[in-house]
């Protein structure tokens, strides 16, 4: 048995066997084997050697005589390298010599033929490195199962071990069979972690090598709670575990008793309390968990499908069926925010050195304006279905704000224009996550007509701490002087001016911040549809007066760890926290 420890991204306990998803060498594991299980990793590399040579050969008989003959005879010369009794017999010499698992022996016995071959004087021995690399890369699919790689087409329940998973893989990944998830990089607010609490799928991310420790098949625990992993656990452990996973479901069910009741508190205040989404299937999660409405609905990973973007028609049919879906409740839509940690392959141009400062959201929207007018037709045209709000990310200036707001103002026109019907007073509000929009709230309030903080971009770029970034994830401090202050200004100013503040990072679903939040005065919070009923709860056992005289407080103190002390024991001794 052995235990990691990483960032808890998404509560939850889960039990199952693991399923590394690795992409490249630098991610093949690398552990110690006894002397008894050389014999084992020997027949399983014969095993993937045998089945790498038959699917070799089936290529080859599925080709017609003539390209046999001419491209694909580099084929037949692998099915040979496959079965040499010289090369087994190296990969098995290997074994025993290095006592660790047989894909490390393969890189290495590879390495070492690649290493003599380039330096051969011949050509054609120089040129047969490249089959040699290819055979290896097969070989190693079927020993680290990746033939059923896509994480699509997932058909038993699995937790998935990865170096780092794409938005791409997220959203596409069978969510039904993914039970856990542990991974070596990755922070609490990297899109893995949001997307794992969107989905409720319990992760522990930031776990540096976890890659390199586990194996497939091994029984994994992932106490998404703790931001603990334990691969192989021994009996006691496990069942441990396994009634904590069980106290921890009864725990959830029990809190949905909330969604019936109001978020007010005791003096009465009533507070919209919201869900974050990703994907319009989210809805059913929204509704069982009591929402007041869609604070955030990141629209971006609607436009990750295989090989292309989402046209009109797709964006309008997915934003209506989100309305239709809360035809009395408000729906934030936010515009397409690309770039930085959210890199969509199929648009072209974002491998920027300074990605997170760099061409992202509006600044991209601004530049492909196709793409832009386009989601705002389709959101427009589905403004009649419900009441939508229309939200543009990562607003820096009011120049920007003007420059989206006459885009809109075209688009709008364009409709008209066509006789096609639209909301002529929709909602349009922005989010406050860069610090420079947060100290000119006072200027951007009077624009828009209503604000979102992201405190996920906020924090980071407050801070300058990469929010993805595990190596200085001790820096980033939703609790900082530097971004309370920077909450309470937004807030303050916004309310000056007569409108609303939500928040939608996820600092708005940490069930310790929700009094803090509170006593600054946020109007609303929006967060993974299952912390709903958890902060739900916290807001209804308190009054503003105890909350403003808690934030009138923590002003008062000068660091983060001073602030953060003090509130993890005020909210402990006051309510039982479920996820911390
Ligand atoms: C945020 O930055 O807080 C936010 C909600 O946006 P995202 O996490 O999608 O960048
Ligand atoms: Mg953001």
């Amino acid at each position: 048995m052995k235990e990691f420890t990483g960032i808890s991204a998404s509560p939850g306990i889960a039990i199952g066997r693991a399923f590394p998803y690795l992409e490249d060498s630098t991610t093949i594991p690398h552990y110690d084997i006894t002397d008894n299980q050389i014999a084992m990793e020997y027949q399983r590399f014969v095993e993937a050697a045998d089945k790498a040579a038959v699917e070799i050969q089936d290529i080859i008989d599925n080709t017609s005589e003539e390209d046999r003959y001419t491209e694909n005879n580099f084929l037949e010369t692998h099915v040979m390298m496959l079965n040499d009794p010289e090369f087994r017999q190296k990969v098995n010499e290997g074994l025993k010599q290095q006592q660790v698992n047989v894909e490390r022996v393969l890189m290495d016995v590879v390495d070492d033929l690649v290493g003599k071959m380039s330096n051969a004087q011949d050509s054609y021995l120089q040129e047969r490195t490249v089959d040699l690399h290819d055979v290896s890369r097969r070989v190693l699919n079927h020993l680290l199962y990746r033939e059923r790689l896509s994480l699509a087409d997932l058909q038993e329940e699995i937790i998935l071990v990865t170096h780092n998973l794409l938005p791409t893989d997220a959203v596409l990944m069978n969510k039904r069979m993914v039970k856990g998830i542990a991974m070596d990089v990755g922070g609490k607010t990297s899109h893995t972690a949001i997307l794992s609490r969107a989905f409720e799928i319990p992760a522990v991310l930031g776990l540096s090598s976890i890659t390199q420790e586990v194996r497939t098949g091994d029984t994994l625990i992932i106490d998404g709670n703790k931001g603990v992993v334990i691969v192989e656990p021994d009996d006691k452990t496990l069942d441990q575990y396994v009634s904590n996973r069980k106290e921890w479901e009864r725990r959830e069910v029990q809190l949905l008793y909330m969604n019936e009741l109001a978020a007010e508190t005791t003096d009465g205040k009533l507070i919209k309390l919201t869900a974050n989404i990703e994907v319009p299937e989210e809805i059913d999660s929204v509704l069982s968990h009591g929402a007041d409405g869609i604070g955030l609905f990141r629209s971006e990973f609607l436009f990750i499908q295989p090989n292309r973007i989402a046209d009109e028609e797709e964006q309008y049919q997915a934003y209506s069926k989100v309305l239709q879906a809360m035809p009395e409740s408000p729906v934030t839509i936010r515009t397409l925010d690309v770039g930085g940690d959210k890199v969509i392959p199929e648009l072209k141009g974002m491998d920027e050195q300074n990605p997170i400062l760099g061409w992202r959201a509006v600044r991209f929207c601004l530049s492909n304006l196709d793409i832009f007018r386009t989601q705002l037709r389709a959101l427009l045209r589905a403004s009649p279905e419900g009441d939508l709000r229309i939200m543009f990310p990562m607003i820096s200036g009011v120049e920007e704000l003007v420059n989206v707001m006459n885009v809109l103002n075209e688009v709008k026109e364009d409709l008209r224009r066509e006789n096609i019907p639209f909301n002529e007073d929709i909602p349009v509000g922005i989010m406050i996550e860069v610090p420079s929009a947060a100290l000119t709230s006072d200027i951007l309030a009077k624009e828009a007509s209503f604000f979102s903080i992201g405190t996920n971009d906020l924090i980071q770029y407050t801070i300058a701490v990469d929010r993805g970034n595990e190596k200085i994830a001790y820096l980033y401090e939703p609790f900082h002087p530097g971004v309370l202050r920077l909450l309470q200004i937004v807030i303050h100013q916004a309310h000056e001016q007569g409108i609303e503040v939500s928040m939608c990072g996820e600092l708005a679903g940490d069930p310790y911040a929700a009094v803090i939040l509170l006593g600054l005065g946020l109007d609303e919070y929006s967060m993974s549809s299952f912390s709903i009923p958890e902060v739900k709860k916290i807001i209804r056992s308190v009054s503003m007066s105890t909350a403003e005289e808690l934030v009138g407080e923590i002003l008062e103190m000068k660091s983060y760890h001073e602030i953060d002390r003090y509130i993890r024991s005020w909210m402990d001794e006051r309510f039982e926290i479920l996820s911390r």
